[in-house]
C-alpha cells in the first residue's frame, strides 16, 4: 500500500468532471465573472478511466464524482460505466447539486453508479435564491426524489453558515428522514473560492449539536471502523442518525486519504494545498502506466499536506485567497477542485 510522509495511504480519489457549474453558491462561488480551465484541456473519459485505473492499482478504491456541477458533463452515464468497470474500484459515488438528477438517476443508476450525495442547504425556495442565486429548487427536490426512485442509497450536505440557514438544522433532519436519507452538516470552510468567508459564520460542530440536542435531547456519536471518514456520526434519542465535517473547527487532516483529480487531469494531494501535479502532460506526452504509476508513488510518498490543521493555527483568520489570486490560478477554486 502507497502510503505519504505521515502513513497515510492512498485511499480515496475525488475526480471533477467539469468546473462549470448551473449555481452560484455564495460559499463556493460568490463573485460575477469566473476565468475557466481552457476546453483543449478538459480530460477525455478515456483519459479518466485510464488515470483512475492507475489510482486503482495502488490502493484507490474509493472514487467521487465531482465538479463544478458533474450533472453538467455531456453523457455523465458513460463515465460512471467505464469507472464501474475498473478493477480496484469498491465504491463509486458523485456529490451533485441536483439540479439536473431527476433525468439523469435511472441512467446512472443503470451504468453503475453505487451512490449518490445532494446539497441542500435549504429547504425554502426563496432562501435559495438569495444563496446560490437560483428559482430551481423544486428540481433539486425533484432530484433527490429521482435518485430515490432510481434506487441510490442517499446523502444529503448541508453548509451551515450562521444568520443564513442555522435555524434549519431541525427542518432538514426531518426532511432527511422523510426521504431515507442521511443528512450531513458541514462547517464553512474557507477554502480558495470562499472569498465571502469570514469566521464569524461558521456554525460549528458544537453549536450544531447544541442546537439539536435542545430540540430532540441527549445525542450520542455512533463509533466508525473507517478512520477516513470526513463526517462524525452521530444518533438522536429516536435512532435517526445524521453526520457532521467539522473541517473548519476539528480538522481530521489525521487521517486523510484523499486526493483530488481537476478535470484538467491536475493532482492535489489536500484541499488546501498550493500547488498540484500535471498529470495530462505526462498522459498526452505518451507516459506509460508504469510511469504514471511511478509518478503518483513518489508524489504521494512525499505528502505532508494537513491544510485544515494549519489554517486552525491561523490567527484573525480572513479567506484563503483574494479574488485576484484567483483569477490568477483559477485551480485554486473549490469548484475546480471538486470540494
Ligand atoms: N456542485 C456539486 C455540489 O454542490 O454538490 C459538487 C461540487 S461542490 C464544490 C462539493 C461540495 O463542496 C458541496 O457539498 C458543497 O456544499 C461543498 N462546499 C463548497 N464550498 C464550500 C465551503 N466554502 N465550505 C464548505 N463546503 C463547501
Ligand atoms: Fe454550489 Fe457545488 Fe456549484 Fe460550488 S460547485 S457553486 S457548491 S453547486
Ligand atoms: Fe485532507 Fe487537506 Fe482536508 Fe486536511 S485539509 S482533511 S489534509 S484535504
Amino acid at each position: 500500500m502507497t502510503r505519504d510522509k505521515v502513513g497515510r495511504p492512498l485511499g480515496s480519489l475525488r475526480v471533477s468532471v467539469t468546473d462549470r457549474c448551473n449555481l452560484r453558491c455564495r460559499y463556493c462561488m460568490p463573485e460575477q465573472e469566473y476565468v475557466w480551465l481552457p476546453k483543449q484541456s478538459i480530460l477525455t473519459f478515456e483519459e479518466i478511466t485510464r488515470l483512475v485505473g492507475v489510482f486503482a492499482s495502488l490502493g484507490v478504491e474509493k472514487v467521487r464524482l465531482t465538479g463544478g456541477e458533474p450533472l453538467l458533463r455531456h453523457d455523465l452515464p458513460a463515465l460512471a460505466r467505464m469507472l464501474a468497470g475498473v478493477s480496484g474500484v469498491r465504491d463509486l459515488a458523485m456529490t451533485t447539486n441536483g439540479l439536473l438528477l431527476a433525468k439523469q438517476a435511472e441512467d446512472l443508476r443503470r451504468a453503475g453508479l453505487g451512490r449518490v450525495t445532494v446539497s441542500l442547504d435549504t429547504l425554502r425556495p426563496a432562501r435559495m435564491r438569495e444563496l446560490a442565486r437560483t428559482d430551481k429548487h423544486a428540481d433539486v427536490l425533484a432530484g433527490i426524489a429521482g435518485a430515490r426512485a432510481a434506487g441510490f442509497p442517499l446523502k444529503l450536505n448541508t453548509v451551515v453558515m450562521r444568520g443564513t440557514n442555522d435555524d434549519e438544522l431541525v427542518d432538514l433532519i426531518e426532511f432527511g428522514r422523510a426521504h431515507d436519507a442521511e443528512v450531513r452538516f458541514i462547517e464553512y470552510m474557507d477554502v480558495g473560492g470562499a472569498t465571502a468567508w469570514s469566521a464569524e459564520q461558521v456554525f460549528s460542530q458544537r453549536e450544531i449539536l447544541a442546537r439539536l440536542s435542545a430540540h430532540y435531547g441527549a445525542i450520542e456519536a455512533v463509533p466508525t471502523a473507517d478512520v477516513a471518514a470526513p463526517a462524525e456520526r452521530f444518533r438522536l434519542p429516536d435512532g435517526a442518525t445524521f453526520g457532521i465535517v467539522a473541517s473548519t473547527t476539528a480538522p481530521f487532516c489525521r487521517s486523510c486519504d484523499r486526493s483530488r483529480l481537476t478535470a484538467d487531469g491536475t493532482w492535489f494531494l489536500c484541499l488546501y494545498a498550493e500547488r498540484g501535479t500535471d498529470l495530462r502532460e505526462s498522459l498526452r506526452s505518451g507516459a506509460s502506466d508504469v510511469a504514471l504509476k511511478d509518478l503518483i508513488t513518489s508524489t504521494w510518498q512525499g505528502r505532508v499536506d494537513r491544510g485544515a490543521e494549519e489554517r486552525l493555527a491561523v490567527r484573525d483568520r480572513s479567506p484563503l485567497y483574494q479574488v485576484t489570486a484567483l483569477r490568477a490560478d483559477p485551480h485554486r477554486e473549490m469548484h475546480t477542485r471538486g470540494g
